[in-house]
């Protein structure tokens, strides 16, 4: 029987534009395949249903790569931690197709851990088990609370051992295939850049703009257009991001999508406090990818991209058009914070007091970030609506006895905006908080006990178990 994946409307997207954006390569061949995670959740988009796909087709197809696409590893370079790196590119994965969803969107499959290129640079060309799991887990969480993201499709066990500086090692190998709306980046603009390509700027952006924002295609001047839409995205990505708590860790240029999709998802971690100063990634001694930064480090990589894209449209008009990404920033992350504490919609002046008085409570408290509107969602009554004490009452177990009257405060204030509405309405605020609000533990705690399962017992219950639970946010409705 002819493997599903193999028959999918692939369209030599990218391959068109010739062979300077890529380099053709082998993937490894590697000595064992477990399928371990296959994402049927990204099958329909793809129009195949799970029963046609069996994990032999996966195994085939993901791990084995015995499609017919051709394997091409990227070309970009990009500024890491600020300074400019020209020896980057895809070192171990390359683009696997690119298939027209049902929906009409563009989709790639891209590789991770599939092998070295000439991008490499001494490298093994191969990802851990553990960074498969976690770039899986990152995916998922991310898309299932709002946040527009590249997602994991396929992850195969390969039976290698790895030397990693920064893991127990032998470390365990795997092959990983994301599913994203993109794989060109910043990056893939500044390398043409350092090139001084102006003609294969052109080239990209014409392609980027025709694929992937249509709608702009048939404008007149479709490239401030363009830019103006990728600095709302961009600033919506990482206001989402804020909101619920994720810090990517590493924001250079060369991760960052030019659809405004989030991906490449390392050192990631979710905040526990309301810490400002909080990094993921243990290498960022400065704190450059902060929590509290990374919404001026995207700002920065949109600057940065201005230089290349300055060779088709005026500089003058991208930092005019630059100068709007703090506004749809703060729409989006209040916008988010917002629906986290159960509201669509409020007042202008209501929703800045909200979000700076609960902002306020949870960085004097540090209670835990994730806790608090867990137990917002938990706990929220109609009875709320008639007495503040008995928000207080509900929420006390969350804070010391020196920070109840800081706690009452923050009650009063919630309770005052909810006698703003109707009781009717308080059963909608009552949805909102379930269906923004995770309920699985998004702490980094909870992704280490789920690696500490696989690691040590093998053990992917755990794993499925979380995916399962996060799929289904909403209990009380079912
Ligand atoms: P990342 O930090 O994953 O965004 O990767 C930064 C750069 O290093 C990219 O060019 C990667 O392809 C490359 N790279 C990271 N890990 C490896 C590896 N194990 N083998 C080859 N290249 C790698
Ligand atoms: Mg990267």
């Amino acid at each position: 029987m002819t493997n599903p994946f193999q028959t999918l409307s692939y369209e030599p997207a990218l391959e068109s534009l010739g062979n300077e954006f890529f380099d053709i390569v082998q993937p490894a061949t590697f000595p064992q395949h477990i399928l371990h995670f296959r994402n049927d959740a990204l099958l329909p988009v793809l129009g195949l249903k799970s029963e046609a796909a069996s994990n032999r087709h996966f195994i085939e197809f993901f791990g084995r790569f015995q499609g017919t696409q051709s394997c091409l590893a990227l070309r970009y370079h990009g500024h890491q931690f600020g300074q400019y790196n020209p020896y980057l590119g895809d070192g171990r994965g390359f683009l696997y197709g690119q298939v027209r969803g049902v929906d009409g969107h563009l989709y790639d499959f891209g590789t991770k851990g599939s092998g070295t290129t000439p991008h490499s640079h001494a490298k093994d060309g191969r990802l851990s088990l553990k960074g498969a799991v976690r770039e899986a887990l990152a995916g998922e969480i991310l898309h299932y609370l709002g946040v527009p993201t590249s997602r994991c499709l396929s992850l195969i066990e390969t039976g290698e051992d790895l030397q990693r500086d920064d893991e127990p090692s032998p470390a365990r190998s795997a092959v990983m295939v994301r599913q994203s709306r993109s794989h060109i980046r910043f990056g893939t603009f500044e390398r043409l850049d350092y090139y001084d390509r102006p003609d294969l700027i052109k080239a990209l952006l014409d392609f980027a703009i025709a694929c992937y924002y249509p709608e702009l295609w048939k404008e007149p001047n479709p490239y401030p257009l363009f830019y103006t839409e990728l600095v709302k995205r961009v600033a919506q990505l990482v206001g989402r991001w804020m909101a619920i708590g994720f810090c990517h860790g590493v924001l250079n240029t060369d991760n960052m999508s030019i659809v405004g999709e989030g991906f490449d998802y390392g050192p990631y971690a979710f905040i526990e406090t309301y810490n400002p100063y909080f990094t993921a990634a243990s290498f960022d001694r400065l704190g450059r990818y902060s929590y509290r930064n990374q919404p001026n480090a995207c700002r920065w990589n949109l600057e940065m991209l201005q230089r290349p894209l300055s060779k088709v449209m005026p500089l003058s008009e991208m930092a005019a058009i630059l100068e709007s990404f703090p506004e749809f920033y703060t729409q989006a992350y209040e916008g988010m914070l917002l629906k986290k504490l159960g509201f669509l919609t409020l007042p202008p002046s209501s929703a800045r007091d909200l979000v700076g008085t609960t902002l306020e409570f949870l960085l004097i408290t540090r209670i835990n970030y994730h806790q608090f509107f867990d137990a917002l969602k938990q706990k929220f009554s109609k009875h709320w609506y008639h007495n503040s004490t008995h928000i207080v009452e509900d929420l006390s177990p969350l804070v010391s006895g020196e920070q109840q009257s800081i706690l009452k405060n923050w009650c009063e204030f919630y309770h005052w905006i909810l006698g703003k509405h109707t009781l009717e309405e308080i059963e909608q605020i009552e949805q909102q908080l379930w269906a923004y609000n995770p309920t699985v533990t998004v702490a980094n705690s909870a992704i280490e006990i789920i690696w500490e399962a696989i690691d040590r017992e093998n053990d992917w219950q755990p794993f499925n178990s979380f995916l399962q639970r996060l799929r289904h946010p909403n209990p009380k409705n079912e």
